[in-house]
């Protein structure tokens, strides 16, 4: 099997790198991948198509990501967590941990209040993704003996065999594994080129990012507040006077008020935002994400298997995609450390299956949820607003079936892997 460019023949018994592993992407979830293997002793090749630099400048992602403590311990586990949470706490470094999370329907007095003090400590953190990337980044230089990053760097052309996979770079660079991952993101060309199709639709709505200064501080409080055109998520940085705001419009509108001069946008923000936490400033560049739902049916091909976007992406309401792709990454860590302590094929049938089977049926559940939250809250029909606000009410007065959610948010719910319970693989 092998892509359609044509180069010549090369020798591929002589490979420039030869690892267990060949991760194409090194993003969130990839960058992660390669450092849980790494750490088990499992040799990783990671590529990507950007240069690692310019992927932590400030204007390459202005998102930050609401990550589950579940997924904290993964992070923690692997060796990245420390490099986020130590040095310079503010914009640009550090994580803030969420204390409360205060969600409303539109302009209702009735919410939903979760506290961090009912389950004993945060619920969750918040940092940039920029923070994320640079954690990633120290760990691999760390775990160097294992793990090789290539970046920039794009494949000419790879193969899947019998025996194993190949890849061979646009520079001429041979690479050689037992196993291909794609965390190649949403627009994944590896499971392309592997024929997986792809189920998807849009929602025609878009996701309005950027950071604000706020001049009170946000007290580790996250605000989502549900609004005609889509949810509008306050999410609190480092530091106190930071939110990262997630602002969701249907795309149209979305599209016209990235446009909008600086005045014009701040009074629309405003006029969301509100004034409880006093003045408040924009202090980055706008970044605008359309959004979709989509998914691949199947997770797995001959020695390949996908992980995060590339499998499943999802709506950002509950801030759960890359959470989501963490928790492949620890279940498809548990299995190949599992194959390499018993010295068996970390590309065999069996390994790849057993990863299939843990992870397609909890995505797909997220995915139902986000997709059914996202249309029962987009919109402005009366009885359906009545319905959900007094379904947030009534949450909220149920103690069993708030802490089952509150559980679900802080990524506890399902049959976790070592990693996400924090203990040794
Ligand atoms: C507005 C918004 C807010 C979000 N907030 C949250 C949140 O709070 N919490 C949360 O859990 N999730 C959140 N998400 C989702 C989250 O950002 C994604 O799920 C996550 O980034 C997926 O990571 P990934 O590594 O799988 O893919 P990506 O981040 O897309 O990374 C893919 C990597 O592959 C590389 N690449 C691509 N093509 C190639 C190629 N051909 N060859 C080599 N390399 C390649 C890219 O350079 C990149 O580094 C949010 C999403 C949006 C849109």
């Amino acid at each position: 099997m092998s892509g359609t460019t044509d180069i010549p023949p090369i020798d591929l018994d002589a490979p420039d790198v030869n690892a267990d592993v060949l991760i194409v992407g090194g993003g969130l979830v990839g960058g992660t991948l390669a450092c849980a293997l790494a750490q088990h002793g499992i040799s990783v090749a990671v590529i990507d198509s950007e240069d690692p630099e310019a992927l932590v400048e400030e204007a390459y992602d202005g998102r930050s990501s609401a990550i589950a403590g579940a997924c904290q311990r993964v992070l923690e586990g692997v060796g990245i967590w420390a490099h986020m949470d130590s040095g310079h706490q503010g914009p640009g470094g550090g994580v803030q941990p969420i204390l409360n999370i205060r969600v409303t329907d539109t302009d209702s007095p009735l919410h939903l209040h979760y506290d961090s003090d009912s389950v004993g400590g945060p619920m969750g953190y918040m940092a940039e993704n920029r923070t994320m990337r640079l954690g990633i980044l120290a760990r691999l230089d760390e775990l160097k003996d294992k793990a090789t990053l290539i970046a920039p760097a794009r494949m000419a052309d790879h193969g899947r065999e019998a025996d194993g996979v190949w890849a061979v770079l646009t520079d001429g660079r041979r690479i050689r594994a037992k196993l291909m991952v794609a965390a190649d993101g949403r627009g994944s060309r590896v499971r392309d080129a592997a024929g997986i199709r792809l189920v998807s639709w849009p929602y025609h709505q878009s996701g309005i990012v950027m950071t604000v200064w706020h001049e009170k501080d946000h007290r580790g409080i996250a605000h989502e507040r549900f609004l005609p055109g889509g949810p509008f998520a306050i999410l609190p940085l480092p530091g106190g006077h930071h939110s990262s705001l997630v602002w969701t419009e249907k795309s149209r509108l979305a599209d016209h008020i990235m446009d909008l001069d600086d005045d014009l946008f701040h009074a629309e923000l405003a006029s969301r935002f509100g004034d409880f936490l006093g003045e408040v400033k924009v202090v980055s560049k706008r970044f605008c994400y359309p959004l979709t739902l989509q998914f691949a049916p199947t997770y797995i091909d001959r020695r390949l298997v996908l992980v995060g976007d590339a499998a499943h992406g999802m709506h950002p309401v509950a801030g759960q995609g890359m959470n989501f792709g963490l928790r492949d990454v620890a279940a498809l860590t548990e299995r190949l450390v599992e194959a390499h302590r018993l010295g068996l094929d970390p590309g065999g049938a069996d390994v790849l299956e057993a990863y299939q089977r843990w992870r397609r049926f909890d995505n797909l559940l997220m995915l139902g949820l986000t997709d059914g939250i996202v249309r029962l809250f987009s919109n402005d029909i009366a009885p359906l607003r009545l319905a959900r606000t007094l379904g947030l009410a009534a949450v909220n007065k149920l103690p069993g079936l708030k802490t089952f959610f509150m559980r679900h948010a802080m990524g506890d719910i399902g049959r976790l892997p070592k990693l996400m319970q924090g203990t040794g693989l």
